[in-house]
Protein backbone atom coordinates (compact mmCIF):
# COMPACT_ATOMS: atom_id res chain seq x y z
CA UNK A 1 0.00 0.00 0.00
CA UNK A 2 1.36 3.68 -0.87
CA UNK A 3 1.93 6.07 1.86
CA UNK A 4 -0.94 7.89 0.15
CA UNK A 5 -3.63 5.00 0.66
CA UNK A 6 -2.25 4.80 4.38
CA UNK A 7 -3.16 8.45 5.19
CA UNK A 8 -6.23 8.24 3.84
CA UNK A 9 -7.07 4.98 6.25
CA UNK A 10 -6.07 6.85 8.98
CA UNK A 11 -7.99 9.87 8.06
CA UNK A 12 -11.22 7.18 7.89
CA UNK A 13 -11.06 7.06 11.47
CA UNK A 14 -13.41 9.55 12.91
CA UNK A 15 -15.51 8.05 15.90
CA UNK A 16 -13.70 5.81 18.59
CA UNK A 17 -15.34 4.25 21.30
CA UNK A 18 -13.46 2.83 24.55
CA UNK A 19 -14.85 0.21 26.18
CA UNK A 20 -14.11 -0.14 30.06
CA UNK A 21 -12.94 3.02 31.74
CA UNK A 22 -9.37 1.55 34.18
CA UNK A 23 -6.03 1.13 33.58
CA UNK A 24 -6.44 -0.18 29.91
CA UNK A 25 -9.17 2.21 28.67
CA UNK A 26 -7.27 5.35 30.00
CA UNK A 27 -4.07 3.94 28.74
CA UNK A 28 -5.15 3.83 25.55
CA UNK A 29 -7.40 6.94 25.44
CA UNK A 30 -3.80 8.29 26.04
CA UNK A 31 -2.07 7.07 23.66
CA UNK A 32 -4.70 7.73 20.87
CA UNK A 33 -4.40 11.19 21.76
CA UNK A 34 -0.56 10.77 21.52
CA UNK A 35 -0.98 8.92 18.38
CA UNK A 36 -2.41 12.53 16.93
CA UNK A 37 -6.35 11.32 16.84
CA UNK A 38 -8.30 13.89 16.71
CA UNK A 39 -12.09 12.67 16.28
CA UNK A 40 -14.21 11.84 18.69
CA UNK A 41 -13.47 9.60 22.15
CA UNK A 42 -15.79 8.57 23.77
CA UNK A 43 -15.13 6.26 27.13
CA UNK A 44 -17.78 3.84 28.63
CA UNK A 45 -17.59 2.22 32.05
CA UNK A 46 -19.99 0.69 34.26
CA UNK A 47 -18.14 1.88 37.53
CA UNK A 48 -19.25 5.52 38.73
CA UNK A 49 -15.63 6.94 38.98
CA UNK A 50 -12.85 8.12 36.74
CA UNK A 51 -10.33 5.40 36.31
CA UNK A 52 -8.31 4.24 39.65
CA UNK A 53 -5.72 1.94 39.82
CA UNK A 54 -6.37 -1.08 41.48
CA UNK A 55 -2.75 -2.59 43.32
CA UNK A 56 -3.06 -0.17 46.01
CA UNK A 57 -6.47 -1.76 46.90
CA UNK A 58 -5.11 -4.87 48.28
CA UNK A 59 -1.87 -3.23 49.67
CA UNK A 60 -1.77 0.38 51.33
CA UNK A 61 -5.57 0.99 51.07
CA UNK A 62 -6.13 -1.73 53.11
CA UNK A 63 -3.52 -1.11 55.75
CA UNK A 64 -4.88 2.76 55.95
CA UNK A 65 -2.27 4.10 54.58
CA UNK A 66 -4.11 5.37 51.14
CA UNK A 67 -7.86 6.35 51.30
CA UNK A 68 -9.43 4.29 48.44
CA UNK A 69 -10.62 7.38 46.54
CA UNK A 70 -6.95 8.16 46.52
CA UNK A 71 -6.27 5.68 44.08
CA UNK A 72 -7.55 7.60 41.11
CA UNK A 73 -5.21 7.56 37.91
CA UNK A 74 -3.81 10.79 36.76
CA UNK A 75 -4.05 11.46 33.32
CA UNK A 76 -1.12 12.79 31.43
CA UNK A 77 -2.52 13.79 28.21
CA UNK A 78 -5.95 16.58 27.90
CA UNK A 79 -8.30 13.83 26.23
CA UNK A 80 -11.10 15.81 25.13
CA UNK A 81 -13.02 12.72 25.68
CA UNK A 82 -16.68 12.19 26.24
CA UNK A 83 -16.82 10.13 29.60
CA UNK A 84 -20.37 7.68 30.26
CA UNK A 85 -19.47 6.44 33.70
CA UNK A 86 -21.96 4.24 35.95
CA UNK A 87 -23.67 2.53 32.43
CA UNK A 88 -22.33 -1.05 31.48
CA UNK A 89 -22.66 -2.22 27.80
CA UNK A 90 -25.31 -4.95 27.03
CA UNK A 91 -24.28 -5.57 23.64
CA UNK A 92 -22.31 -5.08 20.43
CA UNK A 93 -23.46 -4.82 16.77
CA UNK A 94 -20.74 -6.13 14.24
CA UNK A 95 -23.34 -5.10 11.03
CA UNK A 96 -23.99 -1.78 12.44
CA UNK A 97 -20.37 -0.99 14.12
CA UNK A 98 -22.70 0.01 17.21
CA UNK A 99 -22.27 -0.41 21.22
CA UNK A 100 -25.99 -0.71 22.64
CA UNK A 101 -25.67 0.15 26.30
CA UNK A 102 -27.81 -0.59 29.65
CA UNK A 103 -29.81 2.72 29.66
CA UNK A 104 -31.28 2.31 25.57
CA UNK A 105 -28.40 4.58 24.28
CA UNK A 106 -26.35 2.93 21.05
CA UNK A 107 -22.83 4.44 20.29
CA UNK A 108 -21.70 4.10 16.31
CA UNK A 109 -18.02 3.42 16.29
CA UNK A 110 -15.19 3.27 13.12
CA UNK A 111 -13.38 1.60 15.78
CA UNK A 112 -13.79 0.38 18.91
CA UNK A 113 -11.42 -0.46 22.33
CA UNK A 114 -12.61 -3.59 24.10
CA UNK A 115 -11.12 -3.10 27.80
CA UNK A 116 -13.89 -4.74 30.41
CA UNK A 117 -11.13 -6.65 32.65
CA UNK A 118 -12.33 -8.99 34.76
CA UNK A 119 -14.35 -8.96 38.19
CA UNK A 120 -13.82 -10.77 41.90
CA UNK A 121 -14.81 -14.82 41.45
CA UNK A 122 -18.02 -14.91 44.07
CA UNK A 123 -18.25 -17.35 46.58
CA UNK A 124 -20.81 -19.96 45.04
CA UNK A 125 -23.37 -19.78 47.55
CA UNK A 126 -25.61 -16.86 47.10
CA UNK A 127 -27.54 -16.80 50.60
CA UNK A 128 -23.91 -17.08 52.18
CA UNK A 129 -22.24 -14.27 50.15
CA UNK A 130 -24.53 -12.23 51.31
CA UNK A 131 -23.97 -12.21 54.62
CA UNK A 132 -22.68 -9.61 56.45
CA UNK A 133 -18.70 -9.77 56.92
CA UNK A 134 -18.22 -11.62 53.33
CA UNK A 135 -15.92 -9.53 51.27
CA UNK A 136 -14.48 -9.21 48.15
CA UNK A 137 -11.66 -7.01 46.84
CA UNK A 138 -11.53 -5.88 42.71
CA UNK A 139 -13.08 -2.54 42.90
CA UNK A 140 -12.56 0.59 45.15
CA UNK A 141 -15.87 -0.06 46.95
CA UNK A 142 -14.76 -3.42 48.07
CA UNK A 143 -11.93 -2.01 49.24
CA UNK A 144 -13.33 0.71 51.43
CA UNK A 145 -15.76 -1.81 52.83
CA UNK A 146 -12.76 -4.36 53.82
CA UNK A 147 -10.50 -1.80 55.12
CA UNK A 148 -13.45 -0.72 57.62
CA UNK A 149 -13.78 -3.78 58.24
CA UNK A 150 -10.08 -4.35 59.41
CA UNK A 151 -10.02 -1.50 61.64
CA UNK A 152 -12.94 -2.71 63.89
CA UNK A 153 -10.48 -4.79 64.35
CA UNK A 154 -12.39 -8.33 64.16
CA UNK A 155 -11.32 -11.32 66.20
CA UNK A 156 -10.48 -13.69 62.88
CA UNK A 157 -10.12 -13.12 59.51
CA UNK A 158 -10.66 -15.90 57.11
CA UNK A 159 -8.99 -15.36 53.40
CA UNK A 160 -10.70 -18.10 51.27
CA UNK A 161 -7.73 -18.82 48.58
CA UNK A 162 -4.08 -18.37 48.68
CA UNK A 163 -3.36 -16.60 45.27
CA UNK A 164 -1.99 -13.19 45.08
CA UNK A 165 -5.26 -10.78 46.16
CA UNK A 166 -5.64 -13.72 48.93
CA UNK A 167 -1.72 -13.61 50.16
CA UNK A 168 -1.69 -9.94 50.07
CA UNK A 169 -4.83 -9.58 52.73
CA UNK A 170 -3.11 -11.90 54.82
CA UNK A 171 0.03 -10.03 54.93
CA UNK A 172 -2.14 -6.74 55.15
CA UNK A 173 -4.04 -8.33 58.43
CA UNK A 174 -0.65 -9.60 60.31
CA UNK A 175 0.86 -5.92 59.54
CA UNK A 176 -2.53 -5.08 61.52
CA UNK A 177 -1.67 -7.51 64.06
CA UNK A 178 -5.10 -9.52 63.23
CA UNK A 179 -5.45 -13.12 63.09
CA UNK A 180 -5.77 -14.29 59.86
CA UNK A 181 -6.89 -17.84 58.49
CA UNK A 182 -5.77 -18.74 55.32
CA UNK A 183 -7.10 -21.95 53.23
CA UNK A 184 -5.89 -23.03 50.03
CA UNK A 185 -7.44 -26.22 47.93
CA UNK A 186 -3.97 -27.17 47.25
CA UNK A 187 -0.68 -28.19 48.42
CA UNK A 188 0.52 -24.35 48.74
CA UNK A 189 -0.19 -20.63 48.26
CA UNK A 190 0.50 -19.15 44.75
CA UNK A 191 0.69 -22.74 43.10
CA UNK A 192 -1.12 -21.58 40.44
CA UNK A 193 1.02 -18.64 39.97
CA UNK A 194 4.61 -19.50 41.05
CA UNK A 195 4.32 -23.53 41.08
CA UNK A 196 5.08 -25.52 43.80
CA UNK A 197 8.46 -24.89 44.34
CA UNK A 198 8.19 -21.20 44.97
CA UNK A 199 4.45 -21.69 46.49
CA UNK A 200 6.30 -23.95 48.96
CA UNK A 201 8.39 -21.07 50.10
CA UNK A 202 5.31 -18.45 50.24
CA UNK A 203 3.69 -21.16 52.39
CA UNK A 204 6.95 -20.62 54.74
CA UNK A 205 6.61 -16.70 54.79
CA UNK A 206 2.96 -16.80 55.89
CA UNK A 207 3.45 -19.17 58.88
CA UNK A 208 6.53 -17.13 60.11
CA UNK A 209 4.48 -14.44 60.08
CA UNK A 210 1.88 -15.91 61.98
CA UNK A 211 -0.37 -16.79 59.51
CA UNK A 212 -2.96 -20.12 60.29
CA UNK A 213 -2.40 -21.40 56.63
CA UNK A 214 -4.32 -24.24 55.86
CA UNK A 215 -3.61 -25.97 52.71
CA UNK A 216 -5.19 -28.75 51.15
CA UNK A 217 -8.19 -27.43 52.56
CA UNK A 218 -11.42 -25.92 51.24
CA UNK A 219 -14.42 -24.00 53.17
CA UNK A 220 -17.31 -26.30 52.86
CA UNK A 221 -19.87 -23.70 54.59
CA UNK A 222 -20.36 -19.95 55.48
CA UNK A 223 -22.84 -19.84 58.49
CA UNK A 224 -24.19 -16.13 60.11
CA UNK A 225 -26.11 -16.05 62.94
CA UNK A 226 -30.12 -14.57 63.03
CA UNK A 227 -29.41 -10.78 62.82
CA UNK A 228 -27.26 -12.41 59.20
CA UNK A 229 -24.29 -11.78 60.64
CA UNK A 230 -20.98 -13.82 59.41
CA UNK A 231 -20.25 -15.96 62.73
CA UNK A 232 -17.99 -19.21 61.25
CA UNK A 233 -16.71 -21.27 58.51
CA UNK A 234 -17.08 -25.40 58.21
CA UNK A 235 -13.51 -26.56 56.99
CA UNK A 236 -13.12 -29.74 54.50
CA UNK A 237 -10.58 -30.86 57.49
CA UNK A 238 -13.72 -30.97 60.02
CA UNK A 239 -12.50 -27.69 62.43
CA UNK A 240 -14.89 -24.77 62.69
CA UNK A 241 -13.82 -21.46 62.81
CA UNK A 242 -15.45 -18.70 64.32
CA UNK A 243 -14.52 -15.70 62.85
CA UNK A 244 -15.77 -12.18 61.81
CA UNK A 245 -14.74 -11.67 58.45
CA UNK A 246 -14.63 -13.71 55.53
CA UNK A 247 -12.66 -12.43 52.22
CA UNK A 248 -13.27 -14.19 49.02
CA UNK A 249 -9.85 -14.15 46.97
CA UNK A 250 -10.98 -17.20 44.18
CA UNK A 251 -9.65 -15.43 41.49
CA UNK A 252 -11.21 -13.56 38.18
CA UNK A 253 -13.89 -13.88 35.92
CA UNK A 254 -13.50 -11.84 32.74
CA UNK A 255 -16.00 -9.29 31.72
CA UNK A 256 -17.52 -10.99 28.57
CA UNK A 257 -21.29 -12.13 29.17
CA UNK A 258 -21.99 -8.79 27.26
CA UNK A 259 -20.70 -10.11 24.08
CA UNK A 260 -22.71 -12.70 23.97
CA UNK A 261 -24.68 -13.32 20.24
CA UNK A 262 -21.84 -10.64 19.12
CA UNK A 263 -19.90 -13.06 17.00
CA UNK A 264 -16.57 -12.13 18.52
CA UNK A 265 -14.78 -14.97 19.78
CA UNK A 266 -14.87 -15.28 23.41
CA UNK A 267 -14.95 -18.00 26.27
CA UNK A 268 -14.31 -17.70 29.79
CA UNK A 269 -10.53 -16.58 29.16
CA UNK A 270 -11.20 -13.80 27.77
CA UNK A 271 -11.62 -13.05 23.83
CA UNK A 272 -9.54 -14.15 21.51
CA UNK A 273 -7.43 -11.31 19.46
CA UNK A 274 -4.44 -11.13 17.34
CA UNK A 275 -0.50 -9.97 18.04
CA UNK A 276 -1.99 -6.58 16.32
CA UNK A 277 -4.75 -6.32 19.41
CA UNK A 278 -7.82 -6.77 16.57
CA UNK A 279 -10.23 -9.48 17.40
CA UNK A 280 -11.44 -12.50 15.90
CA UNK A 281 -15.09 -13.48 15.18
CA UNK A 282 -16.41 -16.72 15.92
CA UNK A 283 -15.46 -17.29 11.75
CA UNK A 284 -11.74 -17.45 12.80
CA UNK A 285 -11.47 -13.59 10.83
CA UNK A 286 -9.68 -11.20 12.21
CA UNK A 287 -11.61 -7.76 12.43
CA UNK A 288 -10.46 -4.78 11.37
CA UNK A 289 -12.22 -2.68 13.45
CA UNK A 290 -12.46 -4.27 16.97
CA UNK A 291 -9.33 -4.49 19.41
CA UNK A 292 -8.77 -5.99 23.05
CA UNK A 293 -6.59 -4.76 25.52
CA UNK A 294 -5.98 -5.77 29.08
CA UNK A 295 -7.26 -8.55 31.00
CA UNK A 296 -9.89 -9.29 28.89
CA UNK A 297 -7.40 -10.13 26.26
CA UNK A 298 -5.96 -13.38 25.55
CA UNK A 299 -3.77 -12.94 22.52
CA UNK A 300 -0.88 -15.27 21.15
CA UNK A 301 2.98 -14.54 22.11
CA UNK A 302 5.58 -15.79 20.28
CA UNK A 303 7.89 -17.34 22.73
CA UNK A 304 5.26 -19.46 23.89
CA UNK A 305 4.61 -21.18 20.96
CA UNK A 306 1.91 -18.90 19.78
CA UNK A 307 -0.25 -20.34 22.79
CA UNK A 308 -3.33 -17.61 23.30
CA UNK A 309 -2.32 -16.03 26.99
CA UNK A 310 -4.57 -14.23 29.38
CA UNK A 311 -2.86 -12.33 31.94
CA UNK A 312 -3.97 -10.20 35.19
CA UNK A 313 -1.08 -7.71 34.99
CA UNK A 314 -0.92 -3.81 35.76
CA UNK A 315 2.16 -4.01 32.90
CA UNK A 316 0.07 -5.82 30.40
CA UNK A 317 -2.63 -3.60 30.87
CA UNK A 318 -1.37 -0.01 30.03
CA UNK A 319 1.21 -1.97 26.88
CA UNK A 320 -1.38 -4.17 25.14
CA UNK A 321 -3.64 -0.33 25.34
CA UNK A 322 -0.88 1.39 23.87
CA UNK A 323 -0.47 -1.36 20.89
CA UNK A 324 -4.03 -1.94 20.35
CA UNK A 325 -4.33 2.02 19.95
CA UNK A 326 -1.40 2.53 17.81
CA UNK A 327 -2.97 -0.08 15.18
CA UNK A 328 -6.58 1.62 15.70
CA UNK A 329 -5.59 4.37 13.58
CA UNK A 330 -2.41 3.29 11.34
CA UNK A 331 -2.22 2.16 7.79
CA UNK A 332 -2.43 -1.95 7.58
CA UNK A 333 1.30 -1.07 6.75
CA UNK A 334 2.31 -0.10 10.11
CA UNK A 335 0.55 -2.43 12.28
CA UNK A 336 2.92 -3.01 15.45
CA UNK A 337 2.73 -6.97 17.01
CA UNK A 338 2.34 -7.19 20.59
CA UNK A 339 5.08 -9.44 22.13
CA UNK A 340 5.93 -7.58 25.78
CA UNK A 341 6.77 -10.24 27.83
CA UNK A 342 4.25 -10.61 30.99
CA UNK A 343 5.69 -9.47 33.92
CA UNK A 344 4.01 -9.24 37.48
CA UNK A 345 4.93 -7.74 41.02
CA UNK A 346 3.82 -8.31 44.34
CA UNK A 347 4.57 -6.87 48.02
CA UNK A 348 3.36 -9.71 50.62
CA UNK A 349 5.28 -10.37 53.95
CA UNK A 350 7.92 -7.53 53.73
CA UNK A 351 9.24 -9.36 50.65
CA UNK A 352 8.78 -7.54 46.70
CA UNK A 353 8.10 -10.50 44.48
CA UNK A 354 8.82 -9.32 40.73
CA UNK A 355 8.44 -12.09 38.06
CA UNK A 356 8.86 -11.74 34.15
CA UNK A 357 7.82 -14.67 31.00
CA UNK A 358 5.03 -16.93 31.56
CA UNK A 359 5.81 -19.38 35.06
CA UNK A 360 2.90 -21.83 34.15
CA UNK A 361 4.60 -22.53 30.87
CA UNK A 362 7.79 -24.26 32.41
CA UNK A 363 8.17 -27.66 33.67
CA UNK A 364 11.71 -26.77 35.80
CA UNK A 365 12.94 -24.38 38.26
CA UNK A 366 16.35 -23.43 39.28
CA UNK A 367 17.87 -21.11 42.06
CA UNK A 368 20.17 -19.18 40.24
CA UNK A 369 21.27 -16.37 42.72
CA UNK A 370 20.91 -15.54 46.28
CA UNK A 371 19.35 -17.98 49.04
CA UNK A 372 16.40 -18.99 50.44
CA UNK A 373 17.57 -18.17 54.34
CA UNK A 374 18.41 -14.50 53.38
CA UNK A 375 15.05 -13.77 50.94
CA UNK A 376 16.93 -12.53 48.95
CA UNK A 377 16.87 -14.74 45.69
CA UNK A 378 16.30 -15.38 41.92
CA UNK A 379 14.76 -18.24 40.25
CA UNK A 380 14.96 -19.11 36.45
CA UNK A 381 12.10 -21.19 35.39
CA UNK A 382 12.77 -23.30 32.04
CA UNK A 383 10.75 -25.33 29.84
CA UNK A 384 12.09 -28.16 27.52
CA UNK A 385 15.81 -26.67 28.22
CA UNK A 386 14.88 -23.12 27.09
CA UNK A 387 14.57 -20.11 29.77
CA UNK A 388 11.23 -19.11 29.50
CA UNK A 389 10.88 -16.75 32.95
CA UNK A 390 12.24 -15.83 36.19
CA UNK A 391 11.22 -14.64 39.20
CA UNK A 392 13.09 -12.62 41.86
CA UNK A 393 12.31 -11.83 45.60
CA UNK A 394 13.74 -8.51 46.66
CA UNK A 395 16.34 -8.53 44.19
CA UNK A 396 14.11 -7.18 41.27
CA UNK A 397 17.73 -5.01 39.79
CA UNK A 398 17.98 -8.57 38.18
CA UNK A 399 15.22 -8.64 36.58
CA UNK A 400 16.25 -7.04 32.81
CA UNK A 401 19.37 -9.47 32.45
CA UNK A 402 16.62 -12.16 32.53
CA UNK A 403 14.13 -10.59 30.94
CA UNK A 404 16.89 -10.79 27.98
CA UNK A 405 17.94 -13.87 28.62
CA UNK A 406 13.91 -15.22 28.18
CA UNK A 407 13.88 -13.10 24.89
CA UNK A 408 16.81 -14.79 23.34
CA UNK A 409 15.76 -18.11 24.22
CA UNK A 410 18.84 -18.81 26.01
CA UNK A 411 19.06 -22.36 27.65
CA UNK A 412 18.04 -23.47 30.84
CA UNK A 413 19.31 -24.32 33.46
CA UNK A 414 21.27 -20.76 32.41
CA UNK A 415 24.74 -19.89 32.49
CA UNK A 416 25.04 -17.22 35.10
CA UNK A 417 28.49 -17.14 36.69
CA UNK A 418 26.77 -15.03 39.22
CA UNK A 419 29.04 -14.52 42.39
CA UNK A 420 25.95 -14.73 44.84
CA UNK A 421 25.01 -18.34 42.79
CA UNK A 422 25.03 -21.51 44.36
CA UNK A 423 28.05 -23.78 43.35
CA UNK A 424 25.99 -26.08 41.35
CA UNK A 425 22.58 -25.26 39.89
CA UNK A 426 19.91 -27.88 40.91
CA UNK A 427 16.83 -27.61 38.96
CA UNK A 428 13.65 -29.11 40.29
CA UNK A 429 10.24 -30.05 39.42
CA UNK A 430 8.05 -26.33 38.41
CA UNK A 431 5.23 -28.02 40.44
CA UNK A 432 1.98 -26.27 38.14
CA UNK A 433 -0.81 -27.96 38.50
CA UNK A 434 -1.96 -29.78 35.60
CA UNK A 435 -3.52 -27.49 33.12
CA UNK A 436 -7.22 -27.12 33.27
CA UNK A 437 -7.17 -27.28 37.12
CA UNK A 438 -8.24 -24.25 38.31
CA UNK A 439 -6.36 -22.76 40.89
CA UNK A 440 -7.15 -19.87 42.88
CA UNK A 441 -5.69 -16.79 41.05
CA UNK A 442 -3.54 -18.63 38.41
CA UNK A 443 -2.45 -14.32 37.05
CA UNK A 444 -0.55 -15.58 33.99
CA UNK A 445 -1.91 -19.01 31.56
CA UNK A 446 -2.07 -20.66 28.72
CA UNK A 447 -6.02 -20.67 26.91
CA UNK A 448 -5.23 -22.79 24.14
CA UNK A 449 -4.65 -22.24 20.46
CA UNK A 450 -7.86 -20.33 19.77
CA UNK A 451 -8.93 -18.29 17.74
CA UNK A 452 -12.92 -19.25 17.77
CA UNK A 453 -13.48 -23.06 18.56
CA UNK A 454 -13.53 -22.84 22.46
CA UNK A 455 -15.13 -26.38 23.92
CA UNK A 456 -18.51 -26.16 24.74
CA UNK A 457 -18.71 -26.11 28.27
CA UNK A 458 -16.65 -22.95 28.44
CA UNK A 459 -18.12 -21.37 24.97
CA UNK A 460 -21.61 -19.44 26.23
CA UNK A 461 -21.13 -20.56 30.15
CA UNK A 462 -18.20 -18.22 31.21
CA UNK A 463 -19.43 -17.22 34.25
CA UNK A 464 -20.26 -20.54 35.53
CA UNK A 465 -18.42 -20.26 39.10
CA UNK A 466 -16.38 -23.50 39.65
CA UNK A 467 -17.21 -23.90 43.45
CA UNK A 468 -13.89 -23.77 45.14
CA UNK A 469 -15.18 -26.59 47.87
CA UNK A 470 -14.52 -29.37 45.66
CA UNK A 471 -11.18 -30.82 46.25
CA UNK A 472 -8.69 -30.78 42.83
CA UNK A 473 -9.32 -33.67 40.72
CA UNK A 474 -12.63 -34.72 42.23
CA UNK A 475 -14.89 -36.20 38.87
CA UNK A 476 -18.22 -36.95 39.72
CA UNK A 477 -19.57 -40.43 38.69
C1 LIG B 1 -6.76 -5.83 44.44
C2 LIG B 1 -5.90 -5.95 43.22
C3 LIG B 1 -4.51 -5.89 43.33
C4 LIG B 1 -3.70 -6.00 42.20
N1 LIG B 1 -2.34 -5.94 42.36
C5 LIG B 1 -1.54 -6.06 41.28
C6 LIG B 1 -0.13 -6.02 41.42
O1 LIG B 1 0.41 -5.89 42.53
N2 LIG B 1 0.63 -6.13 40.30
C7 LIG B 1 0.07 -6.29 39.05
O2 LIG B 1 0.81 -6.42 38.05
N3 LIG B 1 -1.28 -6.33 38.89
C8 LIG B 1 -2.08 -6.23 39.97
N4 LIG B 1 -3.44 -6.27 39.82
C9 LIG B 1 -4.01 -6.46 38.47
C10 LIG B 1 -4.24 -5.15 37.73
O3 LIG B 1 -4.85 -4.21 38.55
C11 LIG B 1 -5.10 -5.46 36.51
O4 LIG B 1 -4.31 -6.26 35.64
C12 LIG B 1 -5.58 -4.21 35.79
O5 LIG B 1 -6.47 -3.48 36.60
C13 LIG B 1 -6.29 -4.58 34.49
O6 LIG B 1 -6.79 -3.43 33.89
P1 LIG B 1 -7.96 -3.50 32.81
O7 LIG B 1 -8.24 -2.07 32.46
O8 LIG B 1 -7.61 -4.46 31.75
O9 LIG B 1 -9.20 -4.16 33.55
P2 LIG B 1 -10.02 -3.69 34.84
O10 LIG B 1 -9.13 -2.94 35.76
O11 LIG B 1 -10.72 -4.90 35.33
O12 LIG B 1 -11.09 -2.67 34.26
C14 LIG B 1 -12.15 -3.04 33.43
C15 LIG B 1 -13.25 -2.01 33.60
O13 LIG B 1 -14.30 -2.28 32.68
C16 LIG B 1 -15.54 -2.23 33.38
N5 LIG B 1 -16.55 -3.03 32.67
C17 LIG B 1 -16.73 -4.37 32.71
N6 LIG B 1 -17.77 -4.75 31.94
C18 LIG B 1 -18.26 -3.61 31.40
C19 LIG B 1 -19.34 -3.34 30.50
N7 LIG B 1 -20.10 -4.31 30.00
N8 LIG B 1 -19.57 -2.05 30.15
C20 LIG B 1 -18.80 -1.06 30.64
N9 LIG B 1 -17.77 -1.26 31.49
C21 LIG B 1 -17.49 -2.51 31.85
C22 LIG B 1 -15.17 -2.80 34.74
O14 LIG B 1 -16.14 -2.52 35.72
C23 LIG B 1 -13.87 -2.06 34.99
O15 LIG B 1 -14.08 -0.78 35.48
C24 LIG B 1 -4.29 -6.19 40.94
C25 LIG B 1 -5.68 -6.26 40.81
C26 LIG B 1 -6.48 -6.16 41.93
C27 LIG B 1 -7.98 -6.26 41.80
Amino acid sequence: MKSNDAKKTVSSVQRIVILGASLAGLSAAEALRSEGFAGTLTVIGDEPYAPYDRPPLSKNVLTGWLPAEHTTLPQSVDLQAEWLLGVPATGLNLDNREVELADGRRFGFDRLLIATGARARPWPDSAQAALDGVCLLRTRDDAAQLRARLAARPKRVLVIGGGFIGSEVASVCRELGLAVTVTERSATPLIGALGAAAGTLAGQLQRVHGVDLRCNVTVMALEGDESGRLRRAYLSDGDILDIDVAVIALGAIRNVEWLHNSRLAFDSHGIACDAACRAFDTDGMVTDDIFVAGDVARWPHPLYEGELLAVEHWGNAIEQARTAAHNMVSAPTDLRAYKTLPAFWSRQFGVNLKTVGLLRFADEVVLTQGSISERRLVAAYGYKGRIVAALTVNMARWLPAYRAMIEDRAPFPPVLHAPDGPAELRPVPAGFPFRGQPTHSPNATQTGPGPSTPPPEESSTSTKVKDPRVPPGFRPK
